[in-house]
């Protein structure tokens, strides 16, 4: 038999503006590449306390319990369902996309006695509905998505803890999409658990699940009448590991975990006010180049994440034939629509590193070419236009161009170069 070996990985450079994976900070690539240690090496160990602390500081919160979880976003969502419920146990979920009928399922695979709270994709919830709701059927948990990816909409859920806590519920909310692209305040919200994702506003491949539980969450878990249901994402072993006793559970993956300690160093760096401005500038300037161009977004103005834009697709635009057309052409990546929104949506990202005005004006000259190819009556360089405008009115935020992000660098260079002074003649 004669052997056949595939040529090794080269994969396309793309710009990464879909519902994540979103673009790598070269560093991030870079600390992945480095020697891997054996999991209790105290060089990793000291790697494990220097990311809690940082996710500490992302997440905002004192929270004891906070570390990353081995898996992606929805590792993380199992881990935080998983850990607060037992069999029949009353969950109420709220359920407006798919990331919230994906927390059900989880639910419901739990043993949990699920309440599915629904309101159509894109919409958001009321905290007054949610109150009627939490009075009505006193659960144990409330599960809620702050970022719905699938959809574009952005859950505010401060009011809704509020809620959740004066009558003796719990809540855990999903913050894979909105962690470093917008606020996330969990001691502030009295968040009970929190999950997140490495590649969406972090910007790192995906791979873990930031995770963090409050004292109450804890004093939950310590608690249960059963075990766990889930060996693998058993907080009780997991925070053994990641705490003082170092206790051996599974072997974590070492790369992947430089990766995100360098991801949130590049995060911190810059700030987060910094990055939720910057994630909001570019959002406001996509935002007036797609309205330019005739597009109409898919979630109600002031309700719109800053991270996911979600827009209609215009009549008389083959959602794949443009897709492909960005992909093959121009290397740009976006998402279509998921679950009723499938054929009728894209949903583009800006998230972390990819939330650039570059990536914001070649998106917008790249989408005119597809959509003037399509046969469509747009002004040659609306979009780009209207863009500009909005950057020329709101570029007083940090530019990832500033000193702050220039100090960064890759082997002593910088992946940001210096602004260069031409002279004439040269
Ligand atoms: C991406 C995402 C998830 C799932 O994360 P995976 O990393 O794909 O497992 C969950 N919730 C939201 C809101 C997401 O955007």
């Amino acid at each position: 038999m004669t052997t056949s070996i595939p040529s090794p990985v080269a994969p396309p450079r793309r710009l990464l503006m879909g519902p994540g994976p979103s673009d790598i900070d070269p560093r991030v690539l870079l600390a992945m590449a480095a020697h891997t240690v054996g999991h209790l090496d105290p060089y990793f160990l000291k790697i494990m306390d220097e990311t809690q602390s940082m996710l500490r500081q992302v997440f905002r919160t004192q929270n004891t319990l906070t570390l990353a979880i081995s898996g992606t976003g929805s590792a993380g969502m199992e881990a935080v369902v998983s850990n607060l419920i037992e069999p029949g146990d009353k969950m109420m979920v709220c359920v407006n996309g798919v990331f919230g009928g994906r927390m059900a399922d989880v639910a419901d695979r739990c043993g949990a006695n699920v309440i599915k709270l629904e309101r159509a994709f894109g919409e958001i919830f009321t905290s007054e509905e949610v109150e009627t709701a939490v009075k009505q059927h006193r659960p144990k948990l409330l599960g809620i998505v702050n970022a719905e990816t699938s959809t574009g909409a952005s859950q505010p859920v401060a009011e809704i803890s509020r809620i959740c806590h004066e009558n003796d519920s719990l809540i855990a909310v999903d913050c894979v999409t909105s962690l470093g692209g917008q606020p996330v305040e969990v001691d502030e919200w009295e968040l009970d658990a929190v999950y997140s994702g490495t590649q969406k506003c972090l910007s790192c491949p995906p791979g873990l699940s930031p995770v963090t539980f409050s004292e109450r969450a804890v004093a939950t878990i310590d608690a249960r009448r059963t075990k766990i249901q889930s060996w693998y994402l058993d907080m009780q072993m997991v925070k053994n590991y990641w705490g003082n006793n170092r206790a051996y559970h599974h072997t974590a993956p070492i790369n992947m975990n430089y990766g995100l300690h360098e991801a949130l160093r590049i995060v911190l760096e810059e700030g987060l006010e910094a990055r939720f401005a910057r994630h909001q500038r570019n959002h406001l300037a996509l935002k007036a180049g797609l309205k330019a161009m005739g597009l109409k977004y898919a979630v109600k103005e002031g309700q719109q994440l800053p991270m996911l834009n979600a827009v209609f697709i215009p009549e008389g635009a083959d959602d794949v034939a443009v897709r492909q057309q960005l992909l093959n052409e121009f290397g740009i990546e976006i998402g279509g629509g998921l679950g009723p929104l499938r054929g009728k949506t894209w949903r583009i990202g800006l998230m972390g590193a990819a939330s650039s005005p570059s990536n914001v004006l070649v998106f917008l000259a790249a989408l005119e070419k597809c959509l003037l190819d399509q046969g469509l009556a747009i002004v040659p360089g609306a979009g780009v236009g209207a863009a500009n405008t909005a950057y020329r009115a709101n570029w007083n935020f940090v530019s990832p161009y500033s000193a702050v992000n220039r100090k960064r660098d890759v082997c002593g260079q910088p992946i940001r170069p210096a602004a260069i002074t031409l002279k004439q003649g040269l």
